[in-house]
């Protein structure tokens, strides 16, 4: 009997306990081993599997969402967009699968950064609150797959 309520696309996103041996991502040539996927050396022999962070990009299956919306983005956009491009490579190097997948130029004045996994998208948001203040809100909806992160100045 099929389960309708079961999700057929949060699945792969999560069953990464299924590769027996070591896999490579053919996009960003992380490495699956010992259970987790890790920046390191390519090793000779391995499966490519397409890393979670890499499938979500690809299916365009955010898990976190942050909104930017302020009268600074005229003026600074390049130097929060620097920001938030450091606070990304420092997430990468605790998970590398907590990654910024798109960044959207809504405006002049709104920008929409979308992350692999919803951790990156509320440190991002408040890194950004703690540089130059302003109103954050984060929320976290059940029926949701991504956590949405808004940032207004
Ligand atoms: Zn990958």
């Amino acid at each position: 009997m099929k389960n309708i309520l079961y999700k057929s696309n949060e699945r792969p996103y999560l069953s990464s306990k299924k590769h027996k041996g070591v896999a490579v991502c053919p996009e960003c040539k992380l490495v699956f081993t010992g259970g987790k996927w890790k920046r390191t050396e390519v090793p000779e022999e391995y499966t490519e599997v397409l890393c979670p962070a890499c499938r979500r990009i690809k299916d365009k299956y955010f898990g976190g969402i942050l909104y930017l919306k302020s009268e600074l983005l005229k003026t600074k956009k390049s130097e929060i967009l620097n920001l938030v491009k450091n606070r990304e490579e420092m997430a990468q190097i605790s998970n590398p699968l907590r990654r910024i997948g798109a960044i959207e130029e809504k405006q002049d004045d709104e920008i929409v950064i979308y992350t692999t996994f919803e951790h990156l998208a509320t440190s991002l948001g408040k890194a950004i609150k703690r540089a130059y203040k302003g109103e954050l809100t984060i929320q976290y909806k059940e029926n949701e797959k991504a956590v949405r992160v808004y940032w207004e100045k």
